[in-house]
């Protein structure tokens, strides 16, 4: 059986069809502009296709509450022209297959869930650092979702002490996204992150910040296994700043195995960016 797979971003929509097993069989990336010339060119991409269901791992927020009257609607977004968009109804109505839709991080978190770095695994966290910084939580097998859905990019950090960038979220300034997404980087030290490899000062900061929100959520949510994702994690060098810093910052007031092998507790993601479309065709699955 085939299943229709759609991970939508702020700057493009993956389409995809594959099976269960997670083989993807044909993918197109279509711009994201104006949901009236999006829209569409995702609904040519899937007629025709004779998928069973279609998963959507959508950028939020998110109406995810399934009694709201808006369940499946984009929320109040930077990206305007989405703002209110019924991603969820139109594609159900139009392509009439059962559509299951949920966060792009959760998808991507299912993914690494199903067939990555987390198989087997009830209890995980997955955090993407990118444009934006945002997390999924998986917790007892369940992707959850509370009142909305986790927001932990917009977790309020302490400064640095050596560190006086103001932080770029227009809300926070001093949250998770607005001191350590790609851009925030960039600001700071007025180069884009991946230019600044061989600065061993910026990633020193860099991993001060993700040590800190890591360390806030291990103490909150006691997950078994965290994942990083997205651009900024291809400075692998990050990695072992980072598990230092934890569990400096921890200093032994827990301890459990998955801290003693804290290599393969803190990882990169490990489907090397299909998490997302992958996530997309198990929430398809799960219809
Ligand atoms: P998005 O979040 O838009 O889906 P990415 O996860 O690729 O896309 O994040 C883009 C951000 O990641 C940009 O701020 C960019 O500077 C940064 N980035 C991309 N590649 C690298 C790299 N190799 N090293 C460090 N930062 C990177
Ligand atoms: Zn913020």
């Amino acid at each position: 059986m085939l299943y229709g797979a759609l991970e939508a971003g702020g700057t493009k929509m993956i389409c995809a069809v594959g099976d269960e097993k997670g083989n993807i069989i044909d993918e197109v990336t279509i711009p994201t502009t104006v949901p009236n010339e999006t829209i569409p060119e995702i609904i040519r991409y899937f007629k025709g296709k004779d998928i069973e269901a279609l998963g959507i791992a959508c950028f939020g927020p998110l109406d995810l509450d399934k009694s709201s009257p808006t369940y499946g609607n984009i929320l109040k977004t930077p990206k305007l022209a989405w703002t209110g968009l019924e991603i969820y109804s139109v594609l159900k109505d139009e392509l009439e297959v059962p559509v299951n839709i949920d966060t792009d991080v959760a998808g991507s978190l299912l993914g690494e869930a199903t067939w990555g770095s987390a198989k087997g695994i009830s209890d995980a966290l997955y955090i993407t650092i990118g444009t934006g910084i945002g997390g999924g939580i998986l917790a007892n097998g369940e992707i959850l979702h509370g009142m909305l859905h986790p927001e932990l990019g917009h977790m309020i950090l302490s400064r640095h002490e050596s560190d006086s960038f103001e932080g770029i979220c227009p809300f926070h300034k001093n949250c998770f996204e607005g001191l350590a997404s790609g851009p925030s980087i960039e600001a700071r030290w007025g180069k884009p992150a991946e230019e600044l490899s061989d600065n061993t000062e910026v990633w020193e900061l860099e991993s001060f910040y993700i040590a800190q929100a890591l360390t806030n959520i291990i103490l909150t949510i006691c997950p078994k296994k965290i994942i990083l994702g997205g651009g900024v994690m291809k400075q692998e060098q990050l990695f072992p700043l980072i598990r230092k810093k934890v569990l400096s910052n921890l200093n032994d007031y827990i301890s459990t195995k998955e801290l003693e092998d804290i290599d393969n507790y803190i990882v990169l993601a490990d489907l090397g960016g299909k998490q997302g479309i992958m996530g997309a065709l198990k929430l398809a699955y799960e219809c």
